[in-house]
């Protein structure tokens, strides 16, 4: 089994592929482990692994079998999530599965079940799984994912194998942001600094914490704009002299609170900027000001595209915001 694909873990991905190698792999297994750690994405691997047509290469990624399991719709891997409010499986998808289970796979050896326990892991649908496990159809691997295995019961957990999977070091998964988001170099390595070499929180982090914070820093720069003083406004821009992504998220939610405004100052009700509290303050203003400051974010958010140096598009777009709202 070929899992070099997969980040750290080395331990874990020597005793899965030596356990396929000799024909021997169990037939419940638990990846117990932080979210983040890449735990469904293993469990995803192994699966394409145990349906891959190269049994030498497995996953080789590009048999039919693995492009099927790369798709989510191979008829031999099934993925079973919670569909309560707390993510617990039920007993009915387990009654499914098991008899699910008592088919032949359609075309490979294996019928493997991906198993997705939430937070919360009840007893019930677990006894179910219970009988499954003691007598496994045959052909059927059950890969159980969970936080912790201790939250399965004793008796789940005596017939199968646990495996806890640990975040990478961070410089392998900086390295790996870099290359596979197209981050910087520098924010891949502060960002796997942040979140401990856990890449699904530094991909979490990357996709929301950033327009998270650029929602916030919109909100704090619209709000501080009809002070008296400069100083309100110079604090609020603070944040991104020195973050060139955070510049041009912010500016470019700016410009939407600014149409807002205007909208809300011209009578209009529908805002899109999510922060109708700045919007609603903004609007007191002379539409005639108003007018004007969607066009100045616009224009800072080009210039940075254009590669101006941030501290000085921020020094000169302030003035330019305070002018137009003739608090210059
Ligand atoms: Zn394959």
């Amino acid at each position: 089994m070929e899992l070099s694909g997969f980040l750290g873990n080395s331990g874990v991905k020597t005793a899965l592929s030596g356990a396929f190698a000799a024909g021997r792999f169990p037939h419940a297994v638990v990846f117990q482990g932080e979210p983040g750690t890449g735990r469904h994405t293993l469990a995803r691997l192994v699966a394409q692994a145990l349906v891959c047509r190269d049994k030498a290469k497995a996953p080789c990624g590009s048999c039919p079998s693995c492009l099927r399991a790369l798709a989510g719709s191979h008829p031999d891997i099934r993925v079973v999530e919670g569909k309560t409010d707390s993510g617990a499986i039920t007993v009915e998808q387990v009654q499914e599965l098991a008899a699910d289970a008592q088919r032949m796979p359609d075309e490979s050896d294996y019928n493997v079940y991906i198993l997705s326990f939430g937070d919360r892991v009840m007893d019930a649908p677990q006894n179910k799984l219970l009988k499954l496990i003691e007598e496994p159809p045959r052909g059927a691997v059950f890969l159980l994912v969970c936080r912790r295995a201790q939250s399965l019961l004793p008796t789940i957990r005596s017939r199968a194998q646990a495996f806890q999977l640990m975040p990478p070091e961070e410089a392998e998964a900086a390295q790996w942001l870099a290359a596979h988001t197209g981050t910087a170099p520098e924010e891949a390595r502060k960002l796997a600094s942040l979140c401990g070499g856990n890449l699904g929180r530094m991909q979490d982090e990357l996709e929301n914490g950033g327009a998270k914070r650029a929602a916030e820093t919109a909100q704090a720069i619209a709000l501080a704009l009809p002070g008296r003083g400069a100083h309100g406004l110079l604090a609020a821009t603070a944040p991104l002299l020195k973050d060139r992504e955070l510049c041009r998220q912010t500016l470019s939610r700016l410009e939407t609170i600014f149409r807002d405004a205007l909208v809300l100052r011209c009578g209009g009700k529908t805002l899109l900027g999510g922060a109708p509290e700045a919007a609603d303050r903004l609007a007191d203003l002379p539409v005639k000001q108003l007018a004007q400051l969607p066009g100045l974010a616009e224009e800072a958010r080009q210039n940075l595209e254009r590669n101006a140096n941030t501290s000085l598009l921020i020094t000169q777009f302030c003035a330019a915001l305070r002018e137009a709202v003739g608090r210059s």
